[in-house]
């Protein structure tokens, strides 16, 4: 079920849902994978739990564009605040709105951004895409726009700003929330929680006779899923749940190599690649 956060600006609520007992074809969506930055040398063991202290990775920064039935959805944004390149070494880096003209789309064709979560990294650039609906879970909105900034409260990789921006853009009645676990975002795109790397984070299955699902920081890399071992959980207890995710995930998408993680180079590897891009499903 999806519940809009404001009444929207043209009246129009859009609905995921399908009329009872028409069935309606799920879109033939493509998928693209664009990475926007790379962070070399970053520690593994923030990213696979007990992996070698003195281990490093190079990591890539991606969106993944969804396309199709008249939509260009992403799923997470990227990030363009300068304070973050003095906490990360950021290179490569080109914003997230001109890495997307690789694939001939303009930042303002964005119809819907899926936000997994509200880190720096993947909540960071829905303003670049002003005309987007953010989908995000209720109880990651509800959190990191309250209790997240009272004492207790839990913020690291928040950038307010962000946070900003998300209510400016829920003010524009702009924002849905998705309730939970396993509900349909938009026609063909199923939304899942249970990893809680922050407190309501989501991953995304793309429906079809090949579906794909798209962990984002749920699964960091290949090796999570190979290993079935956690990453970085919103608190240490969610290790069980983080790894229950990662078995999930390669059961819903049916096989191992059609579960692409959030910040592994080596989708752009496995997928066939040009630039910045590489193509996760072609036209079906
Ligand atoms: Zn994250």
């Amino acid at each position: 079920m999806l519940l809009l956060a404001g009444a929207p600006v043209n009246g129009i609520a859009q609905d995921a849902g399908h009329p009872e007992g028409v069935p309606q074809p799920t879109p033939a969506y493509t998928i693209d994978a664009v990475r926007y930055a790379s962070i070399p040398g970053f520690r593994t063991a923030g990213l696979v739990m007990g992996a070698d202290p003195a281990e490093r990775t190079d990591i890539a920064m991606v969106f993944w564009v969804i396309r199709g039935a008249g939509r260009v959805v992403l799923f997470d944004s990227g990030f363009h605040r300068e304070r973050w390149f003095s906490t990360f070494d950021v290179t490569d880096y080109l914003r997230p709105d001109s890495a997307l003209t690789g694939l001939g789309v303009a930042a303002t064709e964005v119809t819907d951004v899926i936000v997994s979560h509200a880190h720096w990294d993947h909540m960071g650039g829905i303003e670049l895409f002003p005309e987007a609906t953010v989908h995000i879970q209720r109880e990651e909105y509800e959190y990191y726009t309250g209790a997240a900034w009272r004492e207790g409260g839990r913020r690291g990789g928040i950038d307010e700003d962000d946070v900003v921006a998300l209510v400016r853009r829920n003010l524009a009645g702009r924002v849905r929330l998705v309730e939970g676990d396993d509900v349909e975002v938009l026609p063909g795109i199923r939304a899942y929680t249970g990893a809680r790397h922050t407190y309501a984070s989501q991953y995304i299955l793309v429906e079809g006779a090949e579906p794909f699902v798209l962990a984002s920081d749920n699964g960091y890399l290949y090796r999570n899923f190979e290993t079935r071992t956690a990453g970085a959980t919103f608190l240490p207890t969610d290790r069980s749940g983080n790894e229950a995710a990662l078995e999930r995930m390669l059961r819903l998408a049916g096989s191992s190599d059609r579960v692409v993680p959030g910040h592994d180079a080596l989708q752009f590897a496995r997928f066939p690649s040009r630039g910045r891009v590489a193509r996760i499903r072609a036209p079906g």
